[in-house]
């Protein structure tokens, strides 16, 4: 490590709020898949900064509209027009089939402005007693207090108790304690299509379907968490589609901007009625250059190929998963679609982690045991098997001899 490196480390350790456990490494800059840090050293980055640089680094489309858009107009408020915003809400509510957009910065604000507008429906209705909240075990929905409040894991909430009250978790393994906790008082179920942080687990076909009979049955609303899963990443634009669920609201973030902050809210007609005008609101949500950033990403899905090369590299990755699970047998399941991947192991993943840095290259641990995939939407098919060679190696030098070296000293030996 040289002492640039070094001397970042200790700044960060000296003045920033220790709220981050991060690896020993220092970055600055990217190109496509790949990070260099300040040593000279390439990355490959199997991971987009959590979902985030969805077209990679340093995308030179996203740059120079960027650039372009810096040197034209950054920020006026929301007091006044500007013609990104309501671009950028056309072509979300184009693909998502709800009918309006509310633009903020973050998971966490697109979360917290769904459970909002979910009580505001009541609300608008008289129904002033639907106010509660149905989530899942394992969800994670984000930091700040309403998002907290619907997420499961005790060791983020404790803390920070009380939260908002009337959150009841069902566990998604049990479609049926649906019937008993959606009831007059609640007001919606917010679901994750598929768990990120919970171990990157999608819900079951049973699940969604309970959550549409609870709807059917109540006319409870469904917010689908799309932060991770959505937009693309999958292989189709939203996995609440696939799942059928039809939600009534949607909260979209990290891929969105492709690295700058931008999340969004997206309504239905009907929920989008009961807002009025002063009900919520955003200093910075949806500014010239935020929205500029998402309409790059969004013309990418769309227009430019992104959504069928995610389809198509995500069946390369999953071949190459499985491969990688017939050498390793600490790999006990490989779950989720498209370019979210999270490889079950039968320990801690933290070592394979450890090994993976140790090849140059970024993938995550969540939920303990699971190692987590969240490559570039636009990565090269020469990426990826670049990153599950480098992987591969990393569970060896981690766990041990393959199962395939494993097996032929066996046989020699007989
Ligand atoms: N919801 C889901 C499903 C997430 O994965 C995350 C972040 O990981 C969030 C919400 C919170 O997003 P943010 O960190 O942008 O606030």
């Amino acid at each position: 490590m040289t002492t640039r490196s070094s001397d970042i480390q200790t700044a960060d350790a000296t003045y920033v709020l220790q709220t981050y456990r991060r690896a020993p490494v220092v970055f600055e800059r990217g190109e496509g898949s790949w990070l260099y840090d300040v040593d000279g050293n390439a990355w490959l980055d199997l991971l987009s900064g959590i979902g985030v640089a969805s077209l990679g680094h340093a995308h030179p489309r996203l740059a120079a509209a960027l650039a372009e858009q810096a040197s034209a107009l950054l920020h006026t408020s929301n007091l006044y027009h500007h013609p990104l915003q309501s671009a950028l809400a056309a072509r979300l509510t184009a693909i998502s089939g709800l009918a309006r957009a509310f633009v903020c910065n973050s998971g966490t604000e697109a979360v917290e402005a769904c459970l909002k507008f979910a009580r505001r429906y009541w609300h608008t209705r008289g129904r002033t007693e639907r106010t509660d909240f149905v989530a899942f075990e394992h969800a994670f929905h984000g930091r700040t207090c309403g998002s907290l409040s619907v997420t499961w894991d005790e060791h983020y909430r404790t803390p920070f108790q009380p939260l908002v009250p009337g959150v009841t978790f069902v566990s998604p393994d049990d479609p049926d304690a649906l019937e008993t906790a959606v009831t007059s008082s609640t007001a919606a179920i917010i679901v994750e299509p598929i768990q990120g942080e919970g171990g990157v687990r999608p819900i079951s076909n049973a699940l969604a379907e309970a959550i549409r009979d609870a709807r059917a049955r109540t006319g409870v609303l469904v917010i689908a968490d799309e932060i991770q899963c959505g937009l693309g990443r999958t292989g189709c634009y939203f996995h609440s589609h696939t799942l059928g669920l039809a939600p009534d609201l949607m909260a979209l973030g990290k891929a969105l901007g492709g690295g700058m902050p931008v999340g969004a809210a997206l309504l239905s007609q009907d929920v989008a009625s009961a807002v009025a005008a002063g009900d919520h609101g955003t200093t910075y949500g949806g500014n010239l250059l935020a929205c500029r950033a998402a309409l790059v990403f969004v013309e990418e899905l769309v227009d430019g190929g992104l959504l069928e090369h995610v389809g198509e590299a995500g069946r390369h990755l999953e071949r190459g998963l499985l491969r990688l699970q017939q050498r390793h047998p600490a790999i006990q399941d490989i779950r989720g679609a498209g370019l979210m991947r999270g490889l079950q192991l039968d320990r801690d993943a933290a070592p394979v982690i450890e090994a993976a840095l140790a090849r140059k290259l970024l993938v995550n641990r969540t939920a303990t045991t699971v190692v987590r995939l969240l490559p570039p939407m636009n990565i090269s098919i020469g990426d990826l098997d670049e990153g599950l060679d480098r992987l591969d190696g990393a569970f060896t030098d981690a766990l041990g001899e393959t199962a395939d070296v494993i097996r032929s000293n066996a046989a020699q030996s007989r």
